[in-house]
């Protein structure tokens, strides 16, 4: 930790730079570069963030002890390019105060502006600006903002009201008027006083008058902000360490709020929805702060451009437009000049889209913030591409500018954005699958064909539902969380969904969607945004997603960086055909039990299920196999000439049967036989714990004819297609093996079945068998698995439960409770748990390899997709990652930003 806690800037002078960021805050980091590269910048200083750690160990007192002469030094560099004095009576210089971390955090400190003002010094800055109401503006701006923040005057909750607002209210309703604007000095005189009048009531204290006294309230009530609890849940829930604490910013006051020559705004360099290369934002005249954001008046445009646009929308005339929302362009057109001047230089310098606050003094600009611009995923993508082509970065900077989390936005269908200016909102449900859909009301899921293109609404939806779910555009549920069954599945097929809209009253037998104060009936439009939640009334237009053009050539670069492959897990055709779009290099995992689920396969398995022998399983199995078979060479015949990896068989046999009174007698009508055989066959398959149970590896090796079945169907399909002149690669999976005799007996039996299917053919495929490492012996003992094995597959999402202890099925109960203790830093399902989990994946590779230097080695849990587990992989020397068809693109993205790194 250095000795120096504070650093200045001003006149074109600085002793931080932006590369300081960690020490001086983003804010303060910029404030100083901007003074180094002429741009004007309020004079001013930045205390460390360090001196917040030290605060926060040993309190006010000493803190200030220990600034006290450091901050004295560099007030006085302050005042003398200000050439006004702090705490002076005749000539006083009035500062904000400012926090400011290493990234933006919401929820923090409230700026605190105009600070250093009492009963005298308003006078004297009334006097030198030969303006009074200007200087009482600014007067009971200060009062309100310091009894805010400092004095905690502020209402903890929304629904409270804020003192000052209620006072500020009924001044405006006494005399009469609605805008700040329109109250004269003697009212602000009056707000003054009554603002004070309410901190003495509240906090039992006078209103501080001394400057240094308010200055040291400031500072500490920045440091202390970092520990409040609404800025401790947003570090948590964004994984900020609470060491890194906040800077304080200290800066001379420019004001805004001098009169109609004064004004201040938010500007972008960029458009940060679209990303088009447009300069545009909003400014108000006669303001100061944040009144722009706060909406205290309607803001208005900075180039006339944009105006004109506004204009159009807001359904304004062209005489109003210009005499009362004049752009900032034609109102101001030198201080316009110059900030286009400087966004630019600001833009080229830092060589990416700027956010910024500026603040225009009776015609004389000044720059208050610089950052880079928060955006859209399109903004993302298309600000890299069009910047690379402008050649302001190179094509590594292009790809890790991108957040692949955020692509996810780019892969569905969007609303057009001409057609939502008059879209109406009829309730709000959980954005449970992104993307955007209209369509024609359906209530029942075997009626989703019913028209052309349908919503499919339902209370909440269940496994029966899959086929309608699929059919149908979008998905909206009356109930349900974002893990609810609708929920999962959509995200699963990419489809639109909201779940959990209460509003929305669903009656499925008489066909009608109550909402927003209407009814709709089966036939009607609807539209869902699955990105928000909203759900609107009639059609909307949609834009299907754009996978070429700047996304396109954004996963090329990608790919020419990346280092591994990307493949995905997928067991029907058409996910199969979704993940090529989207670049996979195969399949990582294509899960059989999938394809037994539904019709015919049911009955079959159901029936081999229910045999006493091994005969009549042999003859279920037989019936199953052709469809098997074809099954296979769907799934193959999408990824011709790229490796598939095909699981045997992996859940408890038990899943196949009914549960239900219902379901068993239908089960056994089906297979002629009597209830009781069926119940009891069900109650021989109860296990106290299936995850840990009779599944896997161990079905295989009690039940030798299923492995051979299913390395049949898989090794026949490969050879019909070979026939067909379609290359194909089949990788064969053991599941949940644990030791190595495990897997040789499956090894063997696969071999075997391999060698009689090529002699009874003729003809032959490169296939390998491998298995999955998903539990924690597997991994320990890899090396004498890898003396059989041809390749790996982590499978984390059992190696996490295993690993951790934790049923996946039951960890809902108390994760979030860990999440929200800190007890777990994420969900280890979601988020590789590297330091444990991952470990084992470490030792599995090396053991692995030890034995077996050609071993192949890849991923197929869920983490296959998180940027994070990804670049884990990479790190590990995996050759590829598996992910589901819509995690594809982030994947790819996640790889290359890896190797980049
Ligand atoms: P935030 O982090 O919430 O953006 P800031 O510290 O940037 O808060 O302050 C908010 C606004 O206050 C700025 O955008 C600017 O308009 C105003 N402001 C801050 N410091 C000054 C100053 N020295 N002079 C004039 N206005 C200021
Ligand atoms: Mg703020
Ligand atoms: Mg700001």
């Amino acid at each position: 930790m250095s000795n120096k806690r504070v650093y200045t800037f001003g006149n074109g002078k600085a002793e931080g730079r932006s590369d300081m960021k960690n020490l001086l805050g983003g804010k303060g980091a910029n404030l100083a570069e901007m003074n180094l590269i002429g741009v004007p910048v309020p004079a001013g200083f930045t205390i460390t963030t360090d001196t917040c750690t030290e605060y926060n160990e040993m309190g006010r007192e000493k803190m200030v002890g220990l600034l006290r002469s450091e901050v004295k030094e560099a007030m006085k560099k302050v005042e003398a390019t200000m050439n006004m004095e702090f705490g002076s009576k005749d000539n006083p210089l009035l500062v904000s105060v400012r926090s400011g971390a290493r990234v933006s955090m919401p929820g923090m400190m409230d700026t605190v502006l105009n600070l250093g003002m009492n009963d005298e010094s308003v006078l004297a800055i009334a006097k030198k600006a030969g303006n009074d109401r200007f200087a009482w503006d600014s007067y009971r701006r200060f009062v309100q903002m310091y009894g805010d923040v400092v004095l905690g005057m502020k209402p903890e909750s929304k629904e409270d009201i804020d003192p000052f607002e209620q006072i500020m209210d009924e001044v405006k309703e006494a005399k009469g008027v609605e805008n700040d604007t329109d109250l004269d000095v003697d009212d602000l005189k009056d707000l003054v006083v009554k603002f004070k009048a309410a901190v003495k009531k509240v906090t039992g204290h006078d209103f501080p008058v001394d400057p240094w006294e308010q200055l040291w309230g400031a500072v500490a009530a920045v440091f202390d902000s970092w520990m409040n609890p609404r800025a401790i849940y947003y570090r948590q829930i964004n994984q900020i360490p609470a060491e890194w604490g906040t800077a304080v910013n200290v800066q001379a006051m420019v004001f805004g709020n001098m009169g109609d020559n004064s004004g201040t705004g938010v500007a972008f360099t960029r458009d940060a929805a679209t990303g088009e290369n447009i300069f545009n934002g909003e400014y108000l005249i006669n303001a100061q702060g944040e009144d722009v954001v706060a909406g205290v008046r309607t803001p208005q445009q900075i180039t006339k451009e944009g105006s004109l646009r506004w204009a159009k929308l807001a359904k304004v005339s062209e005489e109003d437009r210009a005499t009362k929302f004049p752009s900032l362009e034609e109102a101001m057109p030198l201080a316009y000049a110059e900030l286009f001047d400087v966004q630019e230089k600001l833009e080229n310098y830092f060589k990416d889209m700027q956010d910024l606050e500026f603040t225009i003094q009776d015609g004389k600009l000044w720059m208050l913030q610089t950052r880079n611009g928060k955006r859209t995923a399109a903004a993302m993508v298309k600000i890299a591409m069009d910047m690379l082509r402008e050649g302001m970065i190179d094509e590594k900077t292009a790809v890790l500018r991108q957040e692949p989390n955020k692509l996810d936005e780019l892969l569905h269908p969007v609303f057009d954005m001409d057609a939502m200016v008059k879209a109406n909102v009829l309730a709000t449900g959980l954005p449970a699958s992104p993307g955007a859909a209209t369509g024609q009301l359906v209530f029942h899921a075997d009626e989703a064909g019913k028209f052309p293109v349908t919503i499919l609404a339902r209370i909440e939806t269940s496994p029966e539902d899959l086929e309608g779910m699929d059919i149908a555009r979008g998905i909206l549920t009356a109930r349900g969380g974002m893990t609810s069954h609708a929920a999962v599945v959509a995200r699963g097929m990419g489809k639109c969904c909201v779940s959990g809209a209460g509003e929305c009253k669903i009656d499925a037998k008489a066909r009608t969607l109550a909402a927003g104060g209407m009814t709709f009936k089966e036939g009607d439009w609807i539209s869902l945004n699955g990105s928000t939640g909203d759900i609107y009334e009639g059609k909307i237009a949609t834009k299907d997603p754009e996978l070429s053009g700047d996304f396109g050539e954004i996963m090329e670069l990608a790919d020419k960086f990346r280092k591994i492959d990307v493949r995905t897990n997928a067991e029907t055709e058409r996910d199969a055909k979704v993940a090529r779009e989207f670049g996979a290099q195969g399949i990582g995992l294509c899960r059989t039990e999938h394809m037994f689920f539904e019709g015919e396969r049911l009955v079959r398995m159901r029936e081999m299920i229910l045999s006493d022998d091994e005969a009549g399983r042999r003859i279920a199995l037989d019936k199953l196999l052709p469809i098997q078979r074809q099954d296979f060479k769907d799934v193959l015949n999408t990824m011709i000439g790229f490796p598939v990896t095909i699981r045997l068989l992996d859940p408890p046999l038990h899943e196949f049967v009914p549960h239900e009174k219902e379901n068993q007698e239908s089960m056994a009508k089906e297979m002629g036989v009597s209830v009781d055989v069926i119940k009891k066959k069900v109650e021989d398959l109860h296990e106290f714990n299936p995850m840990l149970g009779h599944r896997g590896c161990r079905l295989g090796n009690t039940y030798p004819e299923i492995t051979e079945m299913q390395a049949r169907a898989i090794l026949e399909a490969a050879l019909e297609l070979k026939a067909e002149g379609k290359p194909t690669f089949p990788e064969i999976m053991i599941p949940l093996v644990g030791t190595v005799k495990e897997l040789k007996m499956q090894e063997k039996i696969v071999r075997d079945i391999a060698d009689q299917v090529f002699k009874e053919k003729g003809d032959k495929v490169d296939y390998m068998v491998g298995t999955m490492i998903e539990i924690p012996r597997a991994a320990l003992t890899a090396d004498e698995i890898a003396e059989v094995a041809q390749f790996f597959s982590f499978g984390t999402n059992d190696l996490t439960q295993m690993t951790f202890g934790y049923s996946r099925d039951d960890a809902g109960k108390f994760l979030p409770v860990y999440l929200k203790q800190g007890i777990l830093k994420n969900d280890p399902f979601q988020v590789l748990d590297q330091e444990g989990v991952g470990q084992l994946v470490h030792t599995g590779i090396e053991r692995g390899r030890k034995t077996n230097p050609i071993l192949k080695v890849g991923i197929c849990g869920e983490h296959g997709g998180e940027p994070s587990s990804v670049e884990f992989c990479v790190k590990a020397g995996m050759n590829y990652v598996s992910c589901s068809p819509f995690r594809v693109p982030i994947a790819r993205l996640a790889a290359a930003q890896a190797s980049l790194r």
